[in-house]
């Protein structure tokens, strides 16, 4: 997301920030927590999930190159709303809260790309949120899995069916019933808690329409 700012204004940051080792698992906030600072993934990926009656999480948003976790911070307030998890370890940049703020006020460019983030940020979220209650469990497992692989463009990564049963807000039986149902049409191979996507094009044709239309909105702010 910083790659899209003008150098100058980039350069500017750069005393802002510090380099970060984000592992698989990290809480980086709790809902209700205040936000020591914002982060920025580079090849690592974060879940935002909701908690429901202290115990059951479900994702509603994931955040990875194309975004920024600590969105709240920019709206005004320092109190995560959310549980961000870490779910695929790596590099990341972050920045204290309190200086985000004063940088955002500063730089008109910087709240340019962080308004239209947060635009289709809320977009994701909303449409996660009907997706959860009327797609499938296969159709949404797929969408996961290609949101996942466009954020860490890779077609491999670590993953268990309980963490992905977290994600999806199902038992770990449906999601494994799901899981073999796209292995056995050959679109993702899994072994020693590592997911294969084999064929892109038609786990895209798996997936529920929820997918390509968050992902068309994301690829609309970098035009
Ligand atoms: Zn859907």
């Amino acid at each position: 997301m910083l790659a899209a700012l003008p150098r100058k204004q980039y350069k500017s940051l750069l005393s802002g920030l510090e380099s970060v080792a984000l592992t698989f698992g990290e809480v980086l906030y709790e809902p209700g927590e205040r936000i020591r600072h914002v982060y920025f993934p580079g090849d690592s990926l974060v879940s935002l999930l909701t908690l429901v009656d202290g115990h059951l999480a479900l994702e509603v948003g994931m955040v990875g190159r194309e975004g920024m976790v600590g969105v709240p911070v920019f709206l005004g307030t320092d109190v995560s709303p959310v549980r961000a998890l870490v779910q695929g370890a790596g590099a990341a940049v972050r920045m204290k809260a309190a200086r985000f703020s004063k940088e955002i006020r500063k730089s008109p460019q910087l709240q340019q790309e962080v308004n239209r983030y947060t635009g289709v940020l809320m977009a994701q979220i909303t449409q996660t949120a009907a997706c959860n209650r009327f797609h499938v469990v296969e159709a949404r497992l797929a969408r996961w899995l290609l949101m996942t692989r466009d954020r860490l463009r890779s077609d491999e990564f670590r993953l268990t069916h309980e963490f992905l049963g977290h994600m999806l807000g199902v038992r770990r039986v449906g999601v494994t019933k799901a899981a073999r149902a796209l292995q056995r049409r050959k679109l993702i191979g899994y072994s020693r808690g590592k997911i294969r996507i084999l064929d892109r094009r038609g786990l895209e044709r798996a997936a529920c329409s929820c997918y390509e239309l968050v992902k068309d909105m994301y690829d609309g702010i970098r035009d």
